[in-house]
């Protein structure tokens, strides 16, 4: 095991206040699954599946119920057994809509008979065969990304020189990795085994934050000499659990901003990702569940709950207790890069992490002053961006300007909101400039066609 002095410290980040909203359970509550569970045909980055089942059609628990032929996308399965009674266009927690199979649980649990439990040794699988069940299991990168996994695999094949399980938590109110890992440390290696197999490799590096001292001593304990997989601990610093920062502190080395960490021989996956390849490999089961962060000043306990696919918030939110008469706000993925709902309908899917619950008063904006130029935000972005100068050109529309300064390259971890007293919505502007700067291209493109 490596300690945290041998991890490189990254430029810039910050340490959010999180002291009563963090998960003090050590484990994971298992959340019953509801009357009606709400499927959406996309759940990862790519291409959306097709309904591949019928209104009034009855499927049991694993059923694969929606697929398309494209390289990249993942099939979604039926969390439970039951009917399905809809497939009808519904909120997504993107903040959309999109097209949604909806299943009447009829509490049965009948499982499909393509799921064998218990048959395989992992360890007899061959790579090709693990890339295979990679993609019939529906796994997408569950930290958040949702790149599907198997097309990960294929696209590091011959490419990748070092495997890294990202087991820092994406953010910093999350707990879902930590207890991941601290209860179920067998299916985090098993599935790194699986992983580095899959992709042509032998070893992996799994690395974990310091103050995660209960995962560290499981994972520590359950890898025991083995030395194909590598503890690594890292500083507890945000945005340590993104992919860039963890191949700086792994390995000293900053994957240029113009390429993909893969470029340069890298994969990064999050534990949650392993821990579910390896329940595909070893179990025959398809992603239908995962564990999920609900916390917030207004949530009596947070804690972690497994959670079925396609449960709604609603659901999740009239279990968790809540102090309050009702929820003003949720947020689907913590506090610095989630997405703020417009529907408590919106489900659980592969990429849910977290909910964020605030009250009223936690939900109202700041008012932004004008900038004075205290430069925190330059300080603490981790990409060695301005974001004071890109908040300028966002606001004068100057995308020669905003390319120069590298906008693209921000990868959106909100630190530089976080930090500045004027309380500018800088992560805000920034997204909504890398989206107008990609239809500011597109037309640009189509100009110099004819269009
Ligand atoms: S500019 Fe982007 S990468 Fe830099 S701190 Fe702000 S959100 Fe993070
Ligand atoms: S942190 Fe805010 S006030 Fe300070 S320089 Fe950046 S944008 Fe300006």
């Amino acid at each position: 095991m490596s300690g945290g002095v041998d991890a490189v410290k990254m430029k810039g980040g910050i340490v959010p206040r999180i002291e009563g909203i963090i998960p003090v359970t050590r484990d994971a509550t298992t959340l019953s699954p509801p009357e009606r569970l709400y499927v959406p045909l996309i759940q990862h980055i790519g291409k959306a599946t097709l309904p591949l089942v019928e209104v009034g059609e009855y499927v049991q628990k694993g059923q694969v119920i929606g697929d398309v032929d494209a390289l990249v996308t993942a099939p979604v399965h039926a969390p439970v057994s039951g009917r399905v009674i809809a497939i009808e266009e519904r909120p997504h927690p993107s903040g959309s809509t999109c097209d949604t199979v909806v299943i009447e649980n009829d509490f049965a649990e009948r499982l499909h008979p393509s799921i064998v439990q218990g048959a395989s040794k992992t360890d007899e699988l061959a790579g090709s065969q693990i890339h295979v069940i990679a993609r019939k299991a529906g796994i997408s990168g569950m930290g958040g990304a949702g790149f599907p996994l198997h097309t990960k695999i294929a696209g590091a094949a011959g490419k990748v020189k070092m495997l890294l399980i990202n087991g820092c938590e994406c953010e910093p109110v999350e707990s879902n990795d930590d207890i991941l890992m601290s209860m179920f440390p067998h299916r985090v290696v098993e599935g790194a085994r699986l992983l580095y197999r899959a992709v042509g490799l032998h070893d992996a590096t799994i690395c974990v934050e310091e103050d995660k001292g209960q995962a560290i001593q499981a994972l520590t304990g359950y890898i025991g000499n083995a030395d194909d997989i590598r503890l690594l601990v890292l500083p507890t610093l945000y945005p340590q659990g993104c992919e860039r920062m963890i191949i700086k502190a792994a390995d000293n080395y900053e994957v240029p901003r113009s390429c993909y960490p893969i470029d340069r021989g890298y994969m990064v996956n999050n534990v949650s990702t392993v821990a579910a390849l390896y329940d595909a490999c070893k179990e025959g089961m398809p992603l239908i569940e995962r564990f999920v962060t609900v916390t917030g000043s207004i949530v009596q306990t947070p804690a972690v709950y497994s959670v079925r696919i396609g449960t709604p918030f609603s659901h999740l939110i009239s279990r968790c207790g809540i102090l309050t008469d009702s929820v003003a706000k949720i947020v689907s993925g913590g506090s610095m890069m989630g997405i703020a709902q417009f529907s408590q309908e919106a489900p659980v899917i592969k990429t849910v992490t977290c909910l964020l619950l605030m009250s009223e008063a936690e939900a109202r904006l700041d008012r932004s002053t004008n900038c004075i130029r205290c430069g925190r935000c330059t300080r603490v972005c981790p990409m060695r961006l301005n974001p004071c100068l890109l908040n300028f050109y966002a606001d004068a529309k100057n995308y020669e300007e905003l390319e120069a300064q590298c906008v693209d390259s921000c990868v959106e971890c909100g630190s530089c909101s976080y930090c500045c007293p004027a309380r500018l919505p800088l992560l805000q502007k920034i997204k909504l400039m890398k989206f107008e700067l990609t239809k500011h291209r597109q037309s640009i493109r189509m100009r110099q066609r004819g269009h």
